[in-house]
């Protein structure tokens, strides 16, 4: 690994895809963003209203068109064939407007749910799952964490699951599912215990496969983040009571969860933490401009205070994540996925840091207005504190960072 040369930087190939993502965001999906969001308030919020339909259509379309599509595809034929680092640029941009992912089919959590459909999926999970998800027509949910216990530790997932006969029987209650309170979402990939507590304690789970409109399966609420829904994508809490599923359902087999939960987690952190990047970048831009534009006591805000400090630190934070991410996904590039985690971990935590940083100065800079309707910046600050728990909280991280840093000087255990 020390030999190869860590090319990080733009390369030919994604250079033109990069303008051609970041002139589409800017000219097609920014000026609907705002509109598609205030139309959650029209009719029912779990639905999509036909002004919701027709901007998505329009969207995705306009990108299929353009040969903008499902770009996380990294390493297979029907896709780009892109690098993690050159995907990263791409998920930079597209995180800087609401509909920037779904807009070129980039989603989480479907693109980790579609890269298990094609790793481990039967050929008819493909056809049924897959082939919709890479069209764009349906959504999915990634179901692992539970209210009973600290998810944070995924030994500890509990959810039942018992073979009976062709099926299997699915019992227990699942929070935090995202995106199934969408219409559109049909499949869960969902993580179960199908061992006892005496079988290793990473061959006790597995992931299987379960269809939303599956008998037993009932939405309880949405859980609310700083009170709001997040309609009709819904952060969901959910009761399976007595859902069977066929046997054929489970990936891979019995026991062999966390093998696929490895390979799932990883390229999705990046995704999440260069479109926080992209983020920080669109908050740092609004805070620029504010400050050129607005006066107080005879002078620009950039020329108030320690405002100029403010918006270097926040270029150098920025500068600095970036990096990091794409050492990162340089790292997983490499295809030695333990080697990678310690750095996905470390981006894990300090990305989400710093673009909820930059998006808390640029909204003190805007004063009242920076936490109103009239910026995306209280929105996504909001988006961005909640990455400090989704796939794994700040503190897990840092554990597994900690650990492989401890490993040098000892030859102890690390717990
Ligand atoms: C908006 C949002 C969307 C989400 N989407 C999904 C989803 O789609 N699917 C899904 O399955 N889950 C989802 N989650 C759940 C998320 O992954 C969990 O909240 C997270 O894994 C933590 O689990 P927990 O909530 O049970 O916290 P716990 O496990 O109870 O942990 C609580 C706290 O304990 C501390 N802690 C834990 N371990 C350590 C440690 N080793 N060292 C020090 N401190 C520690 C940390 O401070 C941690 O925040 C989502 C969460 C949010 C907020």
């Amino acid at each position: 690994m020390a030999d190869s040369v860590m090319d990080l930087g733009v390369s030919r190939k994604v250079s033109d895809l990069r303008d051609r993502v970041a002139e589409m965001i800017r000219d097609e999906v920014m000026p609907v963003d705002e509109e598609f969001l205030a139309e959650v308030n029209v009719g029912d919020r779990w639905s999509l209203t036909p002004r919701q339909q027709e901007i998505l259509a329009k969207l995705k379309g306009e990108a299929k068109k353009r040969g903008l599509w499902n770009f996380w595809l990294t390493d297979s034929d029907s896709g780009y064939g892109l690098t993690t680092v050159e995907y990263a640029y791409l998920a930079e941009e597209m995180g800087k407007a609401h509909l920037g992912a779904e807009t070129f089919n980039c989603s989480a959590p479907d693109t980790g749910n579609m890269e298990v459909f094609e790793r481990y999926g039967t050929a008819e999970m493909k056809e049924r799952w897959l082939k919709p998800l890479l069209e764009g027509e349906i959504r999915s949910a990634y179901a692992m964490t539970e209210p009973d216990v600290a998810s944070s530790d995924a030994t500890n997932i509990n959810m039942s699951c018992v073979r009976d006969g062709d099926e299997y029987v699915l019992n227990g209650e699942k929070h935090w599912i995202s995106g199934a309170g969408d219409p559109r979402c049909k499949v869960y990939i969902t993580m179960v215990k199908t061992g006892t507590d005496d079988d290793p304690k990473h061959k006790q789970h597995s992931m299987i496969v379960v269809p939303a409109d599956a008998p037993g399966i009932e939405i309880l609420r949405p859980m609310q983040v700083f009170s709001m829904d997040d309609a009709p994508h819904g952060h969901m809490h959910m009761r399976f009571t007595d859902v069977r599923v066929p046997a054929d359902s489970i990936l891979l087999g019995e026991g062999r969860g966390f093998e696929i939960a490895q390979g799932r987690l990883g390229p999705g952190r990046i995704h999440h933490c260069m479109r926080a990047i992209g983020q920080a970048e669109l908050a740092l831009e609004l805070m620029c401009k504010r400050s050129v534009q607005r006066e107080a006591f005879g002078k620009p805000l950039a020329q108030l205070g320690a405002n100029f400090d403010i918006i270097a630190d926040a270029r150098m934070e920025i500068e600095q994540a970036r990096l990091l991410c794409l050492k990162a996904a340089w790292m997983m590039d490499q295809g030695d996925a333990r080697a990678a985690a310690p750095w996905i971990s470390q981006i894990k935590v300090a990305a989400p840091l710093v673009a909820l940083k930059v998006t808390d100065d640029a909204m003190q800079m805007h004063g009242g207005v920076g936490i109103s309707q009239d910026t995306p910046l209280a929105r996504q600050w909001m988006h961005l504190r909640t990455l400090r728990f989704a796939d794994g909280p700040d503190a897990v991280h840092r554990r597994q960072v900690a650990r492989v840093e401890l490993k040098k000087y000892t030859q102890m255990k690390m717990g």
